[in-house]
């Protein structure tokens, strides 16, 4: 088998291994690391079709992290895709309103970043011993919510690791921060911060970039990491839930081998769809790769005008993990559609730093054909899970509708009718409120747990373990801490 190796975006260092860019997150020019070449699948899909979710994800994962061993690569698997997963399919596949919903919500906190942050721990406790790392890793994560909690999920426990999250006091919504104080393990640490995200976010960032502590973790044995979405442990197992999804449809007898299919990603940091983008490169037939967005709709005008622009006013909307004016990922994208050309990469990265704004040129902008961008606005996604409800009984959340609402535009403007899978990206528990409110305005009187139970009632599911469970547990961290006492914190913590 090949191997393959990753480079920066942005520099023109010795490549490094998989397991090296998993450790490192970031390379040290700033760039995101990318394979110097996107392997191609080799199972036939009917092949990919009789295997197991874990099974696929082997099938997948082999070709881009090359220098871990198959039983190392199966352990971290194995480890991951289990029982915290509340269905055996890890990612179902739902038929409703002429779509297919590929259900990425059924892990520990019912989103889709658990796909992801239950297999990176593993993966990176490997990359540790495969490199002769001796140090414990320290995850530091400042968090809005949502991040938070699915890393502190995916880290519990997992030995030779610890995880420390800084959220903001009063800044996460009361259901996002009992999540987090409640959340069990010996090797966890959850602190509340007086001040708001980017404090803790800015504070988390002079911890990483601070050479005297880093030097004094080392003598203790500790060192830093960080589970952040650029770092490729979390990309490559993004790409297999699309090859799943397709073997999937293929089991089923709804499409013919061969037959391409569209994919709708309700996207914020540009991960989730440019891990279709890699599944299509891989050789899966997919179409049209459509990226959906809220009112911050920086990604719809980028592929309308091929200028990228983040001077805007910032909106808060119903699907908070869409608020994002800078999509980190697709810095990937440019790369590669600048010739895999980092000089080139760089300068627009730098603009964007710099002033907010670059353009690319016609040519990069003729390679964007693969994607079909569009956006839904408030009303437009609370339409479309009222339709959905109305019509199928099938209720989505506010980040899934928006895909939903824009794949219904994107019909309406291309006359496509290639069977579509739109990535379900939350469970409708997780944003019960906002879900409700669509349906009916009259939910909006009841309190979050009675809204929880009506929302079951309605939806024919139980409730979610990990609603259930926060609605008792008993707190566990109650420790607040002044934005300049975060080493302090950290220090306590590690007992240095
Ligand atoms: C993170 C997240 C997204 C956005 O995914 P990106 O990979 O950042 O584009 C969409 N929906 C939900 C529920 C999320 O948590």
């Amino acid at each position: 088998m090949k191997e393959v190796l990753y480079k920066s975006t942005r520099g023109n260092k010795e490549p490094v291994t998989a397991s090296e860019a998993i450790l490192k997150g970031l390379s040290d020019d700033g760039g995101l690391f990318v394979p110097d070449c996107i392997p191609v699948l080799d199972k036939t899909v009917a092949q990919l079709s009789r295997m197991s979710y874990q099974e696929v994800a082997y099938e997948v994962m082999k070709l881009f992290l090359t220098d871990f061993t198959e039983e190392e690569l199966k352990a971290c698997i194995r480890n991951a895709y289990d029982d915290k997963f509340d269905d055996e399919a890890i990612a179902p596949l739902t038929e409703a309103g002429g779509a297919y919903y590929l259900e990425l919500f059924h892990g520990a906190t019912i989103a889709f970043k658990d796909m992801a942050l239950s297999i990176l721990p593993h993966l990176l406790t490997t990359a540790a011993k495969k490199n002769q790392v001796k140090n414990e890793i320290v995850i530091l994560t400042a968090t809005s919510g949502d991040t938070g909690k699915a890393a502190l999920a995916g880290f519990a426990g997992v030995k030779g690791t610890r995880i420390i999250v800084f959220y903001p006091k009063n800044g996460v919504s009361p259901i996002q921060e009992k999540q987090m104080v409640t959340q069990k393990g010996d090797n966890t640490y959850v602190v509340g911060i007086t001040g708001n995200f980017d404090d803790a976010q800015t504070g988390v960032k002079k911890l990483f970039g601070d050479k005297e502590l880093a030097k004094e973790m080392d003598e203790a044995g500790f060192q830093f990491s960080s589970a952040n979405s650029i770092n490729i442990g979390r990309l490559v197992p993004q790409i297999v839930y699309y090859v799943y999804a397709y073997a999937a449809l293929f089991a089923k007898g709804r499409i013919a081998e061969g037959e391409k299919i569209n994919v709708v990603v309700p996207t914020g940091n540009f991960g989730n769809i440019l891990a279709a983008f890699y599944a299509k490169n891989m050789g899966l037939p997919i179409g049209k790769l459509i990226c959906a967005s809220n009112d911050n709709k920086v990604l719809y005008d980028f592929f309308a005008t091929g200028a990228y622009d983040r001077n805007r006013e910032f909106v808060l909307t119903s699907s908070p993990s869409m608020d994002i004016l800078i999509s980190s990922n697709l810095e990937r994208l440019i790369y590669r559609i600048a010739g895999n050309d980092a000089v080139k990469n760089k300068e627009l990265m730098d603009l964007l730093a710099g002033c907010g704004k670059y353009e690319i040129t016609e040519e990069m902008q003729a390679q964007l054909e693969d994607f079909y961008g569009n956006y839904a606005n408030e009303e437009e996604t609370a339409a479309a899970i009222k339709k959905m409800y109305e019509s199928c009984g099938y209720v989505i959340d506010t980040h899934t509708a928006v895909a939903a609402a824009v794949y219904g535009k994107y019909k309406d403007a291309v006359k496509d009718d290639a069977k579509t899978v739109i990535a379900s990206t939350a469970s409708p528990f997780k944003f019960t409120r906002s879900v409700m409110n669509a349906i009916d305005a009259k939910y909006d009187k009841m309190d979050d747990f009675a809204l929880v139970d009506e929302l079951s009632k309605l939806a024919n599911v139980p409730v979610p373990a990990a609603i259930e469970e926060i609605r008792t547990a008993p707190v566990i961290h109650d420790r607040i801490c002044d934005k300049d006492e975060m080493k302090a914190v950290v220090k306590n913590f590690l007992q240095m």
